[in-house]
């Protein structure tokens, strides 16, 4: 059994995605002709209750045209320190937008709105870079799919209004948080000017991410994205693969969700696990014993057919997805109970 707890971005379409997506109708959505694509906008645009959307190939692009709407070169945005946008995303910020950050000391990858008030720069004291952004990530990546309290992210919104910031939700896992938290769509959709959304993370597409905020920021995004190289001919066949994810891959993520809280629980009764992490969502982070050594948990797993991400001093992380299925937790488990270091 081969068990890959490395991402939940390892999912492969299920038969029943690809036979939605054989059966597409296509066209060049270079030229906005693309039904299936132009349905998927609607849909999730509607969903949030914003007023359009924009397909992309990534969540990265989708970010990255984000910033580039809300800023000018030599502004600066503020974010947590682990924020995507940040870290993982090649520099975009200051390649593609010219754009520095300020870095917010937060909680699992959550910032508060008392610190985005206090990173805020003086709009008059022409020395310093102009705030223009805030970025906060909901569920939390590295925070190990941590979630918001709506309450501290209408905080936020009123600081971002009382300053003239634009506030943006990198909403890549946004759908883990709103199962865990029992939310709906449209309390994110009215705090925010942009959210991006992915759809090959939790959800299982191969590819796809949105864009979604007014119809006037959404045609400014167009050629955004067109500029960065992200005009697509016929992908209504992948925007398909969403459209089929929205409709099925949505509620299951419950049962990712509880799987991560029993890794964890047996994580915790093991004597070669120091910590294990909050689990609120599909991740599960923990750290082993100081005098370990990573790599032999590593190659203990891999033996028995089981990878799981090293994130360095002495760091672990396993995300549970659609293709971890019970009897793959089951063994798993099972396995976790057996080491021997
Ligand atoms: C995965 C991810 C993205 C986007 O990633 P792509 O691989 O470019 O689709 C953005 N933000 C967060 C928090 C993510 O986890």
């Amino acid at each position: 059994m081969e068990i890959n707890l490395v991402s939940d971005t390892v999912t492969k379409p299920t038969p029943e995605m690809l036979q939605y997506m054989f059966t597409a109708q296509v066209g060049d959505d270079v030229y906005k002709q693309d039904p299936t694509v132009i349905a998927l906008e609607k849909r999730v645009a509607s969903l949030f209750g914003m007023e359009a959307a924009l397909f992309f190939p990534s969540g990265t692009m989708a970010n990255q045209t984000a910033i580039k709407l809300h800023t000018q070169p030599g502004e600066q945005l503020i974010a947590d320190k682990w924020a995507h946008v940040f870290n993982y995303e090649g520099g975009g910020v200051a390649f593609n937008s010219g754009v520095s950050c300020s870095l917010l000391d937060g909680q699992r990858g959550m910032i508060t709105a008392k610190q985005v008030a206090s990173a805020i720069t003086d709009p008059a004291f022409y020395h310093s870079p102009l705030t223009s952004l805030v970025c906060v990530e909901n569920t939390t990546n590295k925070g190990g799919g941590a979630c918001y309290d709506l309450p501290e992210l209408r905080n936020i919104k009123s600081v971002c209004d009382a300053h003239q910031l634009k506030f943006h939700l990198d909403g890549a896992r946004i759908w883990n948080a709103m199962v865990a938290k029992k939310e709906n769509p449209k309390q994110y959709g009215e705090l925010f000017d942009t959210i991006s959304v992915c759809l090959s993370k939790g959800l299982g597409a191969p590819i796809g991410s949105l864009l979604l905020s007014d119809a006037q920021t959404i045609r400014r995004a167009l050629r955004i994205r067109k500029q960065l190289g992200g005009g697509m001919r016929q992908v209504g066949y992948l925007a398909a693969a969403g459209l089929y994810a929205l409709d099925y891959h949505i509620d299951r993520l419950a049962d990712d969700h509880r799987r991560a809280k029993e890794l964890g629980e047996q994580l915790a009764t093991l004597s070669w696990v120091s910590i294990v992490e909050p689990i609120e969502t599909n991740i599960v982070i923990f750290s082993i014993q100081p005098t370990l050594n990573e790599n032999s948990v590593m190659d203990y797993l891999k033996q028995k057919g089981i990878a799981i991400s090293n994130m360095g001093h002495g760091k672990m992380r396993l995300v549970t997805h659609l293709d971890y299925k019970e009897v793959m937790h089951t063994y798993v488990l099972e396995t976790l109970a057996k080491i021997s270091l």
